[in-house]
């Protein structure tokens, strides 16, 4: 076996290329191939050199995701044959996104790896919101939650956890379930009127962000068409967001594409 492969296990970020490490830059400007998922931003891919070889694993003609098994071949063969790859996920590599699954098999099959952290999109898209994650008198707690169970398996938690109204919840790859998820912490307990929001596309010139209550916050995304990705942040911070807002998409450069300017826009819905 040829000792030179090696995986790099790389977070991207939540989408606005300055927001990469300069460590992930470095290891995808050096590896031989890049293996990247769907929510790696084109801007992100951009900066990958021509000689460098990509293969994207997220999407395939016809709206298929690669299967994870064929994804960890994919990797193991690369390393065997002595390659360096960057195996490039959107965020963190370990949060949500299964990088923990990929480097037990890379372990087992005796590859060498290491494992390089991306901003999460809860962070990017607090900070690009204005939508402080934790904030003195208003929350000392936060909670990263799933809002999709493996093959579509209904959703099963303790709703009385997570309903604390002195906690930030944050959930990602929500949409889908948001009606229950929004019943369940009601019917635990949470107030129908805590402040809700939702981030779709953070830290990207399509960013979009939603505000709105616990009660309405599901319609209401259905109203504004806020599709994934989307961050859902639920909890008194949320109060802060027209004060902190700063960032505007409608701003950033544009790269000259005129039809991206006139999409652009910010839904700002408000239920006192
Ligand atoms: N590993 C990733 C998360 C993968 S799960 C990370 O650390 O960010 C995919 C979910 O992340 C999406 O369904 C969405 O909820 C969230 N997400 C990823 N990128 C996002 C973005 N730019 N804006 C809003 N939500 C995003």
């Amino acid at each position: 076996m040829n000792n030179k492969g090696l995986v790099s296990l790389v977070g991207a970020g939540p989408g606005d290329a300055e927001l990469l490490t300069l460590k992930a830059l470095r290891l995808m400007q050096s590896a031989d191939v890049v293996v990247y998922d769907r929510l790696v931003s084109d801007d992100i891919l951009a900066l990958i050199p021509s000689g460098v070889t990509r293969i994207a694993v997220g999407k395939m003609p016809g709206h298929h995701c690669v299967p994870q098994d064929q994804i960890n071949d994919i990797l193991v063969n690369l390393a065997r044959s002595g390659r360096h790859v960057v195996r490039l996920k959107g965020g963190d590599p370990y949060m949500f996104g299964r990088g923990g699954e990929e480097v037990l098999v890379l372990r087992a099959q005796g590859i060498r790896f290491e494992v390089v952290p991306g901003i999460t999109a809860a962070s990017g898209c607090s900070a690009y919101s204005g939508i402080p994650l934790t904030h003195r008198s208003l929350s000392r707690r936060v909670q990263f939650i799933t809002g999709h169970f493996r093959e579509d398996e209904a959703l099963q938690y303790d709703w009385q956890r997570l309903a604390d109204p002195d906690s930030t919840l944050v959930f990602y790859m929500a949409l889908a379930n948001l009606d229950q998820i929004c019943h369940q912490l009601i019917a635990a307990g949470l107030p129908a009127s805590t402040p809700a929001a939702a981030v779709q596309d953070g830290t990207s010139r399509q960013q979009r962000r939603l505000i709105s209550t616990l009660k309405h916050l599901a319609s209401d995304i259905r109203t504004e068409a806020i599709t994934a990705p989307a961050m859902i942040i639920i909890g008194q911070v949320v109060t802060l967001a027209d004060e902190l807002n700063w960032f505007n998409p409608a701003e950033q450069d544009n790269t000259g594409d005129e039809h991206t300017a006139t999409k652009i826009h910010e839904s700002i819905v408000h239920h006192a």
